[in-house]
């Protein structure tokens, strides 16, 4: 079993062929409706100029935001047609649906060189439900199928997965492959030693990961909201900071399973605490232990910066998902940009870094850091379940 990635096809094999790449432009939008955050669209131009160099038909069939199988308005894809268009400089034809006669019709219509936008593929219920007519529907406009879409490919929906199963001709797109080589092979087997942050809000989101890099990494650090399950799992007190009694347990198993496979675990020594959760809130630094009642932790302290950095200076390979602390609120951003600016540093000399999908790369991304990382990736959900070792649905369909 192996899969091929679009680059491998001659230009005989693309030229005047119907090519419907599944693209991932689940984008921020703003209230008037204005793309705040094009990084994703950007993501797709290499394998859509590939396709167009060769003179393929591109369809692109993307889904946006959560429409639940309705038509609404304000989830079209308009906006990013015309995104599109301009970083493509290049016309990007519409149409309102992404099945139907005048789907077909335009896709008829389309000649080499054509790119065409398909509307909004969750508008159709089944779609999420994987439907397998839906699916032929979708495959009946293509000679190839490519799967572009990382952010969508550990969901298995009928345009991720089910598709790839009607159309004889698939492969993986180039982000597509990027994203599996720095998150898949790179995990699998990194150069030594290999280092992990991981943050965020709560443990529970985060148990599988956590569970996997215990068993890869040589240095796991710990910082967010999730730490204070694991310090209540000490017997600390931890105020009114965000605690899931119902995982303590599992904390206390996950420090023991560091200990016994001898993996680094660091977990902040200080922190910047709140006496409520607001940006505007009265905050001091303590020791991690001495959180008063009625004050709640919203990032690590400056000690636990330096020391986090400190150890993180000795790994070759560094992964990190999720931030130190409530980093939307300015006074409780320092750790996570401190956190950052030093992976940045340690990229320039040549340790490899990457920072899997959702709220670190929006704080890179803050800190105005994103292009000083060797790979910040375009999925949150997938690329955590790539890092806990999962087989991505939208991937395995192109295993032929
Ligand atoms: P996640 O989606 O699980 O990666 O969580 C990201 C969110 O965690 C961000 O919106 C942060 O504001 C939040 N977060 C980080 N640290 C804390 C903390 N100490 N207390 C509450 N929320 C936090």
């Amino acid at each position: 079993m192996s899969r091929k990635c679009i680059d491998t096809f001659t230009s005989s094999e693309l030229s005047e062929k119907c090519v419907f790449v599944r693209v991932d432009y689940n984008v921020p939008l703003s209230d008037a409706g204005d793309i705040t955050d094009d990084t994703r669209i950007q993501a797709s131009l290499p394998t859509i100029q590939l396709l167009l160099r060769h003179g393929a038909k591109v369809i692109l069939c993307s889904h946006l935001g959560r429409p639940d199988g309705q038509v609404v308005e304000k989830l079209r894809l308009t906006p990013v047609v015309r995104r599109l268009s301009e970083l493509l400089d290049h016309e990007v034809k519409h149409v309102d649906d992404c099945i139907g006669e005048s789907v077909s019709k335009a896709v008829n219509e389309l000649h080499a060189g054509e790119v065409l936008l398909l509307e909004n593929v969750r508008f159709h219920g089944e779609e999420e439900k994987n439907n397998p007519e839906f699916a032929q529907k979708l495959a009946s406009l293509a000679d190839i199928y490519v799967n572009d879409a990382f952010g969508a490919a550990h969901r298995a929906h009928a345009s991720t997965e089910g598709i790839a199963h009607k159309v004889k001709s698939v492969a993986t797109g180039l982000l597509m492959e990027k994203e599996l080589k720095y998150l898949g092979d790179i995990v699998a087997s990194p150069e030594r030693p290999l280092g992990a942050i991981i943050g965020g809000a709560k443990v529970s989101g985060k148990i599988g990961v956590i569970e996997a890099l215990l068993e890869k990494c040589n240095l796991l650090i710990l910082g967010g909201g999730m730490i204070f399950t694991f310090f209540k799992a000490r017997g600390w007190e931890v105020g009114s900071s965000l605690v899931e009694e119902d995982k303590i347990p599992l904390a206390r198993e996950l420090e023991e399973k560091a200990r016994a496979r001898g993996v680094q675990l660091l977990l902040p020594t200080d922190l910047v605490i709140a006496d409520k959760f607001s940006k505007d809130a009265a905050s001091r630094t303590v020791a991690a232990d001495q959180i008063p009642a009625g004050w709640m932790g919203l990032d690590i302290g400056k000690d636990s910066g330096r020391i986090f950095n400190d150890a993180l200076s000795g790994c070759r390979t560094i992964i990190w998902n999720g931030p130190m602390g409530v980093f939307e609120f300015p006074q409780f951003a320092r750790g996570t940009v401190e956190i950052a600016q030093h992976l940045a540093l340690l990229t320039e000399r040549g340790v490899t870094t990457v920072v899997g999908g959702g709220d670190s790369v929006a704080a890179v991304e803050q800190a105005g850091l994103s292009d000083k990382m060797t790979h910040i990736s375009t999925g949150g959900g997938a690329s955590l379940e790539l890092l806990e070792g999962k087989v991505l649905p939208g991937v395995a369909a192109l295993e032929r």
